[in-house]
């Protein structure tokens, strides 16, 4: 029997941690019953050369973006850069961008505008955004109202705007995104022992709002956490979701597939 379709809608195989064994990477999560992936960009550099993978690579879809971490020296003229590269076929989202406060490698006032910037890039262009936040939630969240708020009626992304990638906020905090109508996705940190607030927002999120991730290389699921992460181990997140959401992993492998399908508007079955 076939394993359930999974989607991965966070990981970073452009990374050079893959570049010695990318094919052997994409033919286990294939394994593991992974039809997609959604690749997003750090860096304008890495937008170029996600674009270049998804397009030589069937699972592969791209974002493309400048992450808060990247955005010390932002200047407006990288936004048309971005603009040119969102053209490609494959691309189906805007990042990752977002605030890091907590790494704070570029000034807060920076990267707010670039994620300012890079929003209305995306609302331009109808992609969904693909965002990134530590300890910024407040800040997130009153930039994110701001902007579905200046949306006129009848924009396509009302309903889809985007994730909170790799959540790590309170139920209230999700609840307020779920408001909005962002998707939230959880990665392997569910699988962590310590991660009980993440369980209550994954056993509270609405059906049509939870997505699945890995992350990869980053954020290693239990029991391989040490090790490089893969999309493969997508189905570890699943499999935890499962469990606190008192579901069965094919239902949430469905649900989750659906819901990638329709946030990144995929063209893959779902
Ligand atoms: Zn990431």
């Amino acid at each position: 029997m076939n394993a359930p379709a999974l989607i991965d809608t966070h990981c970073h195989l452009d990374f050079e941690s893959y570049d010695g064994d990318r094919p052997a990477v994409l033919f286990r999560a294939r394994e593991a019953g992974v039809i997609a992936v959604v690749n997003p960009a750090v860096d304008l550099v890495s937008s170029a050369a996600v674009c270049q993978l998804a397009a030589s690579e069937p699972l592969i879809f791209g974002a493309v973006g400048i992450h808060p971490n990247n955005s010390a020296d932002f200047a407006v003229a990288h936004v048309d850069e971005l603009r040119a590269l969102a053209r490609q076929l494959r691309v189906v989202a805007i990042g990752e961008i977002g605030l890091d406060y907590y790494r704070d490698r570029s000034p807060r006032q920076t990267q707010r505008r670039a994620l300012e910037a890079q929003l209305e890039l995306a609302a331009a262009l109808a992609l969904p955004v693909i965002l990134h936040n530590r300890e910024a939630t407040a800040d997130v969240l009153a930039i994110l109202r701001d902007w579905i708020g200046g949306l006129p009626a009848n924009h396509p992304l009302l309903g889809r705007p985007g994730v909170l990638h790799s959540f790590s906020g309170t139920v209230d905090d999700a609840a307020q995104a779920v408001a909005l109508g962002f998707y939230i996705g959880i990665t392997g940190p569910i699988t962590f022992k310590n991660a009980d607030m993440l369980r209550r927002v994954a056993a509270a999120l609405p059906d049509d709002r939870l997505l699945i991730e890995t992350d990869a290389p980053f954020l290693t699921p239990h029991p391989h956490r040490g090790e490089r992460n893969e999309p493969a181990y997508v189905r570890l997140v699943a499999d935890r979701i499962a469990g606190v959401r008192l579901s069965t992993y094919e239902a949430v492998a469905a649900q989750t597939t659906r819901n990638a399908v329709r946030l990144f508007a995929l063209p893959v079955p779902g």
